[in-house]
Formats: structure tokens, C-alpha cells, sequence
């Protein structure tokens, strides 16, 4: 079980104060806000840094260059672009699935899944790690993206991270089978 602490909105010294405690990756979702962060911690060793907010074309190259992980990747338009632009190690992606098919949330539909990710295995700078899901609460949601995640590996993907589980719903998460935890309020307080 992997817990990224989701420090946005949260001013530096919060990120410190987590980071004198052991916490290493971090989870944000305003580009602009992050890599201000990022350079300002660019001396600590061993960060992590996860891009969980949703995609803008026009922020790909930024995500490229300063992020370890991308957990919101639902578009291949946007794949193509960070492939090109990313340089050294893969960028580490997860797949959203838009697993309750919310008209407002971003995400893959679950039967585009399969598709989705093949046409991501043509990317050699995109590391294809698993599934991320931001369901609505109370859905029987966790244990359906878990039936997905294992399906997934199943057909032959290498995947290792299912990602879910926020502040009010982690518990729940990590008994479906949840890898990795992106908890914000409950760490940092509210924002
Ligand atoms: C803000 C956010 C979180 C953390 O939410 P909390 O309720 O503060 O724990 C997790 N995942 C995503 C995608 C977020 O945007």
C-alpha cells in the first residue's frame, strides 16, 4: 500500500513538515502550482511527484519534464504529446476510469479500456502502470474497478498500481484492494 499525500492548495511549509515526517510523493493537481513547488524542493532527494488533475493540452511538455507519475491519463491526444516530450526515464501513467459514467468526470469508459491501453503500449517514454478511479460515494465502485484491474492483468498487462481511495473513502479502498492511496484533508488538514 502506497499513500501519496495530495498537498494542493497547501503551502510549502506543510510539504516540509510531511517530508520531515518521511512522506515522499506528493500528489497535485495544478500544474503552474506544482512545479513552483517542485523547483522549491528540488534539493530533497527521493521525492515523488504524481499529476492527478485533469490533463490540458497545453500543460503536457510541463508535465513531462518536472512529473515522476501521471494518475489521470484519458486521452490519447494528450499520450502522444507527453511520449514526445518526455526525456529520460518513462513518465509513469495510470488509466482514469470514469468507473460510476459520470457525464462530468473525466475518464475511460470501461469498455474502452482494453483499447485504450493497448494503443498505449506504442508509447516507449510512458511507463503504463495501472488504474486510477475518483468514484461517486457510497457506489459499489472499488470492488468493480478491482474486477477491472485484475481482468486487465489477466490479458497480459503488467500493471501493479490500482489507484483509489481519497480522505473520506480510503478505508473502504484498501479493503477492495486498492495499491495506492491519495489522501489530502486527512493528512494536511482542510484547504
Ligand atoms: C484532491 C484530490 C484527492 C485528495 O482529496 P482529499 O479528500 O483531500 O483526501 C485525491 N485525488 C484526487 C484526484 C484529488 O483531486
Amino acid at each position: 500500500m502506497r499513500l501519496i499525500a495530495v498537498s494542493k492548495y497547501q503551502p510549502l511549509e506543510s510539504l516540509q513538515a510531511a517530508i520531515a515526517a518521511g512522506q515522499r510523493a506528493f500528489g497535485e493537481n495544478h500544474v503552474q502550482e506544482a512545479v513552483g513547488k517542485i523547483k522549491a524542493l528540488s534539493s530533497v532527494e527521493g521525492l515523488e511527484w504524481h499529476f492527478i488533475g485533469s490533463v490540458q493540452s497545453n500543460k503536457t511538455r510541463l508535465i513531462a519534464k518536472h512529473f515522476d507519475w501521471l494518475q489521470s491519463l484519458c486521452d490519447l491526444k494528450h499520450a502522444k504529446r507527453l511520449n514526445e516530450s518526455r526525456e529520460g526515464a518513462a513518465l509513469n501513467v495510470l488509466i482514469q476510469v470514469n468507473i460510476d459514467r459520470e457525464p462530468t468526470k473525466s475518464g475511460v469508459l470501461e469498455e474502452d479500456l482494453q483499447a485504450f491501453a493497448e494503443a498505449l503500449l506504442h508509447y516507449p517514454n510512458l511507463c503504463l502502470r495501472g488504474l486510477m478511479c475518483i468514484p461517486q460515494p457510497g457506489s459499489d465502485a472499488f470492488s468493480r474497478m478491482k474486477t477491472l484491474y485484475d481482468q486487465m492483468i489477466a490479458s497480459g498487462f503488467a500493471f501493479d498500481t490500482l489507484s483509489m481511495g481519497m480522505s473520506q473513502d480510503y478505508v473502504d479502498a484498501i479493503r477492495a484492494g486498492s495499491t495506492m492511496a491519495r489522501v489530502g484533508t486527512a493528512i494536511f488538514g482542510s484547504r
